[in-house]
């Protein structure tokens, strides 16, 4: 099936639907009407393949898992080794993406296409990255990456490979996958599409792929945008307090904080944060 017109309606746009209380609501309602198995889908059934692209949070995309875990649904979740938001081999991301991967969830590789423009790859080179990247994953996580799909699919759209499986992995972008689902997608924190709850309060479709970005999901009510900036500064913090923490662990800020310009207010800070999600 393909996607619907952009749905002009403001209402659709409410900050409010992107809370983690609604996020779950939103799951105890899908789980009524469909078989949860990652990107397995069965055709005697109506099966959703319920997935997270991981562009720039995994934090919130634990947050989720967890959620889910609870719930016992088996979801799908699509890290970005190229991401320019966090890094895999980052001993605390690593942690926090095997996680993911223990609670039961389906981990799969999204592959941005932007790489192979950059460095004008060809197809040979193409498959060769998408083989890098997916040991990357197995290698950091200890499972293999069952499932593949595409960062900024729309963009790339002529780029997007059509084979059902690429290099052992299930492609969830290919037309024979993709075209013949209901596809339902919160892209910028937002839908602009189909709304997710009215999809849900439809008749089962036979088959329903729901694609959410963790990011977009909060705690709080907030603008999409202030989601975003939310996941960014958090990280820039923690990084910060990182540094300073490693100072005060090798004796170093003593000896020379003040030379740097680090203050006793920057030292307080750091010591009170217990890490950010
Ligand atoms: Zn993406």
């Amino acid at each position: 099936m393909k996607r619907s017109k952009t749905n002009s309606n403001l209402e659709s746009l409410k900050s409010e639907d992107f809370t983690e209380v609604r996020y779950k609501e939103l799951l105890i309602s899908a789980a009524t009407k469909y078989r949860f198995n990652g990107s397995e889908i069965d055709s005697s059934q109506p099966s959703v393949c319920w997935r997270h692209d991981v562009d720039y949070s995994p934090h919130r995309a634990l947050a989720f898992a967890r959620i889910e875990n609870e719930l016992k649904l088996r979801c799908v979740y699509h890290l970005l080794v190229s991401s320019r938001y966090y890094n895999l081999l980052e001993p605390e991301i690593a942690d926090i993406c095997r996680e993911i991967a223990i609670l039961g969830h389906e981990i799969g590789l999204h592959f941005d296409i932007d790489v192979l423009q950059k460095h004008s790859m060809g197809r040979k080179e193409f498959l060769a990255r998408i083989r890098f990247e997916k040991e990357i994953v197995s290698g950091v996580l200890g499972v293999q990456p069952v499932s593949l799909s595409f960062h900024n699919h729309s963009l790339h759209a002529k780029q997007i490979l059509q084979m059902p499986v690429v290099e052992g992995m299930r492609n969830l972008a290919c037309s024979e996958f993709f075209d013949e689902m209901k596809y339902v997608s919160d892209s910028n924190g937002i839908w602009r599409h189909d709304h997710l709850e009215e999809v849900l309060n439809s008749p089962a479709f036979p088959k329903l792929h729901v694609l959410t970005h963790p990011v977009w999901w909060t705690q709080e009510v907030l603008s999409p945008y202030a989601r975003f900036l939310r996941a960014v500064n958090g990280r820039a913090e923690a990084n910060q307090y990182l540094y300073l923490r490693m100072m005060i662990r090798d004796g170093r800020l003593s000896e020379i904080g003040r030379l740097l310009g680090i203050t006793e207010a920057d030292i307080q800070r750091a010591a009170a944060d217990h890490g950010s999600d």
